[in-house]
C-alpha cells in the first residue's frame, strides 16, 4: 500500500519509533508491564500539572468517547443533574451519552462558529440550582475552535460546581494547568496530541470527587470509580489492557518529554497551523473560524469559490500524493478540514501547499 501522512486530528501520523515498541507482546501480569502503566499515570499528573495527593490518572480501554461517556455516567449520580455545554458536534456526543444513560441534563447550544461564554453558564447556574455538574470540550474538533474553558472553569468553581472538560484534541499539544483552571476530570485519549496509537483514553481526576462517586456508575466496563480502585493498586488494569497500545504510549510520553515537553510541542503546532492559513489564504481559501478562536490543532476551510471546485477529487490528488486531508463536519457551510497535529512539521505543510495549487490550476484548465 502507498504511504500517507494524516493530516486529520487522530489518529494521526506516528514516529516510527513509536510503532516499532508495538512489535513486541507484552505479558500483562508481571511487575515490569504494571510499572509501564504506573509511570503513564504518574507522568500524566505531570504534564497536567497536578500533584498526586489532589489528583489521580485513570487509563480506561477503548477510543475517546469511551472514556467521556465513564466519566459522565460514573461521577453523577441519582440526584444530579448536568449542564452540557455544546457549540460542535463533540459537545452535541455529550448531550446523547447523557440521554442515553438517562441522566438529568440540559444542553446549552451554541453556534459552531462562536465560543460559550462564561456569563451565559454563570447564569444557567444560577437560575438552575439542580444543576451540579458541567461539561463541555476545549478543542472542538468539529470546527477547530479553541473554547475558553479557563473562563468557564471560573464560573463553575465560583458556584461550587463540578467541571468536566473534554480535551481530547488538546491535551498535550496545549499546556493546560488543571488544578488552577478548576478542572476536577479531564477526558484525554491515546491517539491524539500525546501521538499514540489508538486503544485507551485517560482520565485526570481529582480524587475527593472519584472516591465520593463511588457506586454511582451505569455501567459496568466503564465503571471510573472499579477502573481506578483496580489499577491504582499496581498498575494491573481491570480487564485485558491494550499492551501494543499502552508499550507505544509511554514511548510517545518520552518522546514528547525529549522534543521540550507540551511548550515545545505547542509552538510547533502552532506554527505548522499559522502557516497553513497563510498558504491556504494564498490559494483563495479561508479558514471558517474567525482568527481570534481559531485553535492550532485543526481548520475547518471553505470551499474555494472556484465552480468547478470537488473536494473528493481534491481529496484524492492529495492522497495520491502523499497526504490525507478530511471532509467537513459543520453542517451550515460546505467546508473540509486539515489537521496539524502528530509528526507533521512546516515542510510538511509546504509539500501540501504545493500539491493543492497544482491540483487547483489542473481544475482551472480542466
Ligand atoms: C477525537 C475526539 C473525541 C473522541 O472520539 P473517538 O472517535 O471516540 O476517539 C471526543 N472529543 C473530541 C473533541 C475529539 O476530538
Amino acid at each position: 500500500m502507498k504511504d500517507y501522512k494524516l493530516l486529520t486530528p487522530g489518529p494521526l501520523t506516528t514516529t516510527d519509533s513509536v510503532k516499532r515498541e508495538m512489535m513486541f507482546d507484552h505479558c500483562t501480569w508481571d511487575e515490569d508491564y504494571k510499572e509501564i502503566t504506573q509511570e503513564i499515570r504518574r507522568n500524566l499528573l505531570k504534564l497536567a500539572h497536578v500533584t498526586d495527593e489532589e489528583y489521580t490518572a485513570v487509563l480506561m480501554q477503548g477510543s475517546g468517547t469511551f472514556g467521556v461517556e465513564s466519566v459522565l455516567t460514573s461521577v453523577t449520580g441519582p440526584e444530579d443533574k448536568l449542564l452540557v455545554v455544546a457549540n460542535g458536534a463533540y459537545g452535541g456526543r455529550m448531550g446523547e451519552i447523557a440521554e442515553h444513560a438517562g441522566i438529568p441534563h440540559e444542553i446549552y447550544r451554541e453556534r459552531f462558529d462562536r465560543v460559550p461564554e462564561a456569563s451565559v453558564i454563570a447564569g444557567w447556574l444560577d437560575s438552575d440550582p439542580a444543576i451540579t455538574h458541567v461539561s463541555m470540550v476545549h478543542s472542538e474538533t468539529t470546527s477547530g475552535i479553541l473554547n475558553d474553558i479557563e473562563a468557564v472553569g471560573k464560573a463553575v468553581k465560583e458556584r461550587n460546581r463540578v467541571f468536566i472538560v473534554d480535551a481530547m484534541s488538546s491535551f498535550g499539544g496545549i499546556d493546560i494547568p488543571v488544578a488552577e483552571w478548576g478542572i476536577d476530570f479531564l477526558v484525554s485519549s491515546a491517539n491524539k496530541c500525546i501521538q499514540g496509537v489508538p486503544g485507551f483514553s485517560f482520565i485526570i481526576a481529582r480524587k475527593s470527587l472519584l472516591l465520593a462517586s463511588a457506586g454511582n456508575a451505569r455501567s459496568l466496563s466503564l465503571d471510573l470509580y472499579d477502573q481506578w480502585k483496580t489499577m491504582d493498586v499496581d498498575g494491573k488494569w481491570r480487564f485485558t489492557s491494550p499492551t501494543h497500545v499502552v508499550l507505544a504510549f509511554a514511548k510517545a510520553l518520552k518522546e514528547l518529554e525529549e522534543e521540550g515537553g507540551i511548550p515545545a510541542r505547542e509552538r510547533r503546532y502552532s506554527e505548522n497551523n499559522r502557516l497553513l492559513i497563510r498558504r491556504m489564504e494564498e490559494l483563495g481559501i479561508h479558514p471558517y473560524i474567525e482568527g481570534s478562536h481559531q485553535g492550532p490543532i485543526i481548520t475547518t476551510f471553505y470551499y474555494p469559490e472556484n465552480k468547478k471546485f470537488s473536494f473528493g477529487a481534491m481529496y484524492h490528488y492529495v492522497k495520491d500524493r502523499g497526504y490525507a486531508i478530511y471532509p467537513g463536519k459543520v453542517t451550515e457551510a460546505e467546508t473540509f478540514r486539515i489537521g496539524n497535529i502528530g509528526e507533521i512539521y512546516p515542510d510538511d505543510i509546504e509539500k501540501l501547499y504545493e500539491i493543492m495549487k497544482e491540483f487547483l490550476e489542473e481544475q482551472e484548465h480542466a
